[in-house]
């Protein structure tokens, strides 16, 4: 059976502006078809076994014609895919939507369009610029400046001037001189408020405001590249006054968070909503371990106590139980011990409360801890990451008590994002990276390399990661307990 085409507009940044409905259809693709301008984090919504097709221009490589994308749809459908076709901002907004909407038809090839939040209204949003406001304009008008070389604009300057709304040209930045001249040239005042908006919304937006006559000259000084917009008119007077996004504690700062996927949520997202520009690019990854003897033995024996030492150990516990046809049951009547109050949280999450948390949230600590409040004769079973840090046994070890140390699952480094964090670290952007764990300091390593590791600030979590990351030269700022909320405070501070 024909498979349906989607069309999803991706918004103009990241999956913050991709609408609810779009971002379904992507989790539910077969195959998803994207451009340049789709964020990262979106492309990572789509499901592992779904086919990519990327067909944006990289650096040097051309953009695949649209006849060529047009026929990748349909092929994609008639193999029986649900195939997306992502595209930034909104997918009919010179986005060439309708065209391929049009061959989908043609070939029957059933279709849906997702609008998506464009860049025109969204960016100057982002800058402060309400596109239309009672007191300034009625009227809001998108044109492109897509200049082709040596052909005229094809923009009817006059009857823009004439409409007197608020302008917003895409695609017009290389032809910015013409617009203003066109506009000038028309009659429009040469003191008309007007911007240049670089990469809206994201969190490296930059813009420059001006009159119409100086703004070329400040967009040409401040090196202002694309993707941007040009927005003209009154509207532009309040883009101080009702700037809200540069504001923001940490706008303009570029932050690296590095842990798995799964758990970098809700410190990327925070970061985000304190204005960062933030690259997820996790270094580590956890996996099941390659087999579950060792747990399944130690469940034989007898156990006062279980020890978990980091949240991600929590979930892989209990899906090792249910490898080994057990459930929750099996550690009925031990003392749960966790490592922090993220644990503590995974747990919960169970069901569970945990009995006893270190105060200073590290493996060193927990040991203390728990040879304290264990009685003579208790033992402690150790559900964790294969090959995890030597402080937790070490100390118990030395302190006499009685353990077993199990993996229930593997950390296994990853470096997919290796070339994204490679280019930062070329390019001298990268402010910070954030480090959860002494694996994803590992891991980072492992992926871009261990020379210049200099020029970021490494964010630790807790003293064994900042030990770790001070290893490979890193400058080093160790949140005050090893707590998200910390991590973020850590930040703030500077
Ligand atoms: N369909 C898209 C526009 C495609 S044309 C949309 O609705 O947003 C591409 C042009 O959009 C770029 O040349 C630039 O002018 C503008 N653009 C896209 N993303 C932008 C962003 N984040 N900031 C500023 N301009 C952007």
């Amino acid at each position: 059976m024909t498979g349906t085409v989607t069309l999803v507009g991706a918004g103009p940044s990241g999956k913050w502006l991709l609408t609810l409905k779009g971002a379904e259809a992507i989790r539910r693709a077969d195959a998803v078809v994207y451009d340049r301008l789709v964020g990262e984090d979106i492309l990572d919504l789509i499901p592992p076994d779904a086919e990519r097709i990327n067909v944006g221009k990289e650096n040097n490589h051309h953009p695949v014609p649209q006849d060529e994308i047009n026929a990748i749809l349909v092929r994609c459908a008639k193999a029986g895919k649900n195939t997306v076709r992502l595209k930034g901002g909104d997918n009919y907004l010179f986005g060439r939507g309708g065209e391929e909407i049009e061959y989908l038809k043609e070939n029957g090839v059933p279709f849906r369009v997702i609008p998506g939040v464009t860049s025109a209204l969204a960016a100057p949003a982002f800058a402060g610029i309400p596109v239309t406001h009672r007191d300034y304009c009625s009227s809001v008008h998108i044109v492109t400046a897509h200049a082709r070389a040596g052909k005229p604009l094809g923009i009817n300057f006059e009857a823009l001037t004439a409409a007197g709304g608020t302008l917003v040209f895409l695609m017009g930045l290389t032809a910015l001189e013409r617009v203003v001249s066109g506009l000038t040239g028309a009659g429009m005042d040469p003191a008309t408020p007007a911007a240049v908006i670089e990469n809206g919304t994201r969190g490296n937006q930059r813009k420059v405001v001006a009159t119409l006559a100086d703004l070329a000259a400040k967009v040409r000084a401040a090196s202002l590249h694309s993707p941007a917009l040009i927005v003209v008119g009154r509207v532009c007077e309040l883009s101080e006054e009702l700037d809200w996004f540069t504001p923001l504690p940490l706008h303009g700062k570029t932050i690296a968070v590095t842990r798995p996927r799964a758990r970098a949520g809700t410190l990327a997202e925070r970061l985000r909503d304190l204005g960062a520009n933030v690259i997820e690019c996790p270094c580590i990854e956890t996996r099941e371990p390659e087999d579950d003897t060792a747990l399944a033995q130690a469940l034989d024996a007898h156990w006062n106590w279980l020890a978990l030492t980091s949240p991600a150990g929590v979930p892989a516990l209990a899906h090792a139980l249910t490898r080994l046809g057990r459930d929750l049951r099996a550690i009925y009547g031990m003392k749960l011990a966790v490592i922090g109050a993220g644990t503590a949280k995974a747990l919960a999450e169970y069901g569970l409360t945990a009995d006893l948390c270190p105060e200073i949230y590290d493996g060193a600590h927990l040991a203390e801890a728990l040879a304290d409040a264990m009685q003579p004769g208790e033992r402690v079973l150790l559900a964790r990451a294969r090959a995890g840090a030597p402080e937790l046994p070490e100390i118990l070890a030395a302190r006499g008590v009685d353990f077993a140390d199990v993996p229930v699952y593997d950390t296994v480094y990853r470096t997919d994002k290796a070339d994204l964090l490679r280019q930062e670290l070329a390019a001298g952007t990268l402010d910070c990276v954030t480090f959860t764990s002494v694996s994803t300091v590992e891991g980072f390593v492992r992926a871009v390399g261990e020379t210049g590791l200099t020029g970021f600030t490494a964010l630790c979590i807790g003293a064994s990661t900042a030990a770790a990351a001070q290893k490979y030269g890193m400058t080093v700022k160790t949140a005050k307990n090893a707590t998200i909320d910390a991590m973020i405070a850590c930040l703030l501070e500077e």
